[in-house]
């Protein structure tokens, strides 16, 4: 059994009052708030390493590099990548889709060429492809959802054809919480000789990764959900991937030699990584990993999903409550509206009580379109997370809804 009040007891931020009340954070999906090993790595970095990474000759240097180089290490086992050559930092998951739509698209994707995302996918992993096809003349395919909010792959099967030049979707949903059952997608694209690539800001917090078994081209995450700090993320890549790609910024650290007539460009990971990077927040990226290997990924998620049970149970039982999203494979999400009231209002409520949570469209305006909605209530849950809290979420909404509705 898992000791959540030890686990709390890691999290400073969740001990305080907010309008009066015990804060309950639900806004996970949104950032996940950083234990005490993650904000003292920054402090320690900051007051005892701080240097530049890769070039000085000197102590402090090289001790930056060796931790900013650890955190690759401790990324790539997280990912169960093949090699370090096949982690890139970035400044998140944003930064990574358009890394690779930049430059693996620019490169690869002609006119007439397809490139298939889906219904449910996040801004970010939308007008990334928008732009490059645009540009390329090239043709955007988007796979559709059902009611419940479950991707359905008999149309995605219709999409592919030999056009299809890349694959996009989103392996856990921000909005709903659907869990997509992404290996599948992925043989069936590899199939037609696709790349695809894979948005895992919403699956890396809650459970176990392995890119080689899911076999896909590219994966990416964002440090910030995962308890790390923001500003930072991870790009992973098939290293023959990565090395027929160009540049995609260019300056310091990603070349081997420049002249006015020539640059050559440095090794994988670092001809994608220009410039100083984010070391602080890199360097404590690792501590935020180590933070969930230690309590192991099968019991996030396991804690996560009995904290979904109950309170889909307790709101189940809320009269005029409708729960948006019933895929039948689900993390840690909650979106709901109530009946005569609206989304923001219920947050701004629920907010006055001292509940965390979410409101709005959560970047996937298509998805609430598909909908016919203009936005949800999210709760979304984290290790930290406990049944209390829900109580009081429900306790709080039903007050509402008895005063408002
Ligand atoms: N994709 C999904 C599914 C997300 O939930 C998010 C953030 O909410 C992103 C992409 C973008 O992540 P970031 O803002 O950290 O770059």
């Amino acid at each position: 059994m898992l000791d959540i009040a030890k686990i709390r007891e890691e999290f400073p931020i969740l001990h305080q009052e907010v309008n009066g009340f015990p804060l309950v954070y639900f806004d996970n999906a949104a950032t996940s708030q950083k234990p005490k090993k993650v904000i003292e790595a920054l402090v320690k970095y900051y007051e005892g390493t701080n240097s530049n990474v890769h070039r000085g000759a000197h102590t402090l240097a090289s001790q930056a590099t060796e931790q900013f180089e650890q955190t690759r290490e401790a990324a790539r086992a997280f990912l169960n990548a093949s090699s370090t050559e096949e982690v890139i930092f970035t400044k998140g998951t944003t930064e990574g889709l358009n890394l690779v739509a930049s430059s693996f698209g620019r490169s690869q994707i002609q006119e007439g060429d397809e490139v298939i995302i889906s219904t449910m996918e996040h801004h970010s992993n939308i007008v990334p492809w928008q732009i490059l096809c645009e540009e390329k003349k090239a043709i955007l395919k988007v796979i559709p959802m059902t009611d419940e909010g479950e991707l359905i792959f008999e149309e995605y099967e219709k999409l592919l054809s030999e056009k299809t030049k890349l694959v996009s979707i989103v392996h856990v949903s921000n909005s709903l919480g659907t869990i997509n059952p992404i290996k599948q997608y992925i043989d069936l694209a590899h199939r037609y000789g696709a790349v695809v690539m894979v948005d895992g800001a919403q699956s890396s917090p809650h459970f176990q990764l392995d890119v080689q078994d899911l076999d896909c081209d590219f994966f990416v995450f964002s440090a910030h959900k995962i308890y790390g700090p923001t500003g930072m993320g991870v790009l992973y890549g098939k290293k023959a991937l990565l090395e027929k790609m160009p540049p995609y910024l260019g300056g310091g650290e990603m070349i081997k030699e420049v002249t006015f007539e020539k640059t050559t460009y440095n090794d994988l990971p670092f001809k994608f990584e220009a410039g100083t990077p984010n070391i602080g927040d890199t360097i404590a990226l690792k501590y935020a990993l180590d933070f969930m290997n230690e309590i192991g990924r099968e019991k996030i998620a396991a804690h996560e999903q009995d904290l979904l049970a109950y309170a889909t149970e307790q709101m189940k039982a809320i009269d005029r409550v409708k729960i948006i999203g019933e895929a039948r494979n689900k993390v840690g999400v909650i979106s709901f509206n109530v009946e005569g009231m609206h989304h923001f209002d219920v947050g701004m409520l629920m907010d006055a009580n001292g509940i965390a949570i979410r409101t709005g469209h959560h970047c996937t305006q298509p998805l609430m379109h598909r909908l016919g909605i203009d936005g949800t209530v999210r709760a979304s849950f984290a290790i930290y997370n406990t049944k209390e809290e829900v109580d009081r979420m429900v306790g709080s909404l039903r007050k509402i809804i008895a005063k408002f509705a």
